[in-house]
């Protein structure tokens, strides 16, 4: 489950699935209960791509209280910085499969349930990317599924024992650095039987 980016459009503008659309994938009505009054097939938005608008009354929407929350589209023939509610024409709004699934993700990621759901994923992005930027899982060497797998395991396994080797690090030194100085004491204690040996004679 990948989050998707409306990062273009402002936070309070609500989405397409806000509106209602019959199953051939038409807009039958707005936020605020209105009809659109046609169909075209027009360039989308800063692309020369084209795709099905729904147009709606310019005069309904120009005294829509909703008016700036609405993603539909003010007419392009207006002077720059002109405020669409000064604007002449209908007023249009994209409406293909691809942006209404966008709109209705990018709501879907605003609820609790969802947020829950992430959690999730959210909690192993790091292990991911350390992945892909230490292990280089990203562009394997290796062909077919058998050895894709195998190698995958075996970067797993040297992740999860780097991670492990890491966390204990701490312990371990305190340990070896009790195994030294035990040592040490062993050897001083085994230096001055010696010597006391040695005087004995
Ligand atoms: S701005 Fe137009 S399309 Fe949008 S909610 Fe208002 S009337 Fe409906």
């Amino acid at each position: 489950m990948t989050p998707v980016n409306r990062s273009r459009l402002s936070d309070d503008v609500v989405g397409r699935d806000l509106f209602q659309f019959d199953s051939n994938g038409f807009a039958t009505r707005c936020p605020m209960g209105h009809r659109p009054i046609d169909h075209r097939i027009l360039s989308g938005h800063n692309s020369t791509r084209r795709s099905l608008h729904a147009i709606f009354d310019g005069n309904t929407c120009r005294s829509c209280q909703m008016l700036d929350q609405c993603p539909v589209r003010a007419p392009n023939h207006r002077e720059r910085g002109c405020s669409p509610r000064d604007t002449v024409g209908d007023f249009r709004l994209e409406i293909t499969p691809e942006m209404r699934l966008r709109d209705k993700m990018s709501s879907d990621q605003q609820t609790p349930q969802w947020k829950d759901r992430y959690k999730i994923r959210s909690g192993i992005e790091a292990t991911n990317s350390e992945l892909k930027r230490s292990h280089g899982i990203g562009k394997l060497r290796v062909r077919r599924a058998v050895k894709v797998c195998f190698t995958v395991a075996c970067k797993l396994i040297a992740c999860n024992i780097k991670r492990w080797a890491k966390a204990h690090f701490y312990v371990l030194n305190q340990l070896l650095h009790s195994f030294i100085l035990l040592l040490e004491a062993r050897l001083n204690e085994v230096g001055r039987f010696h010597n006391n040996a040695l005087l004995c004679k």
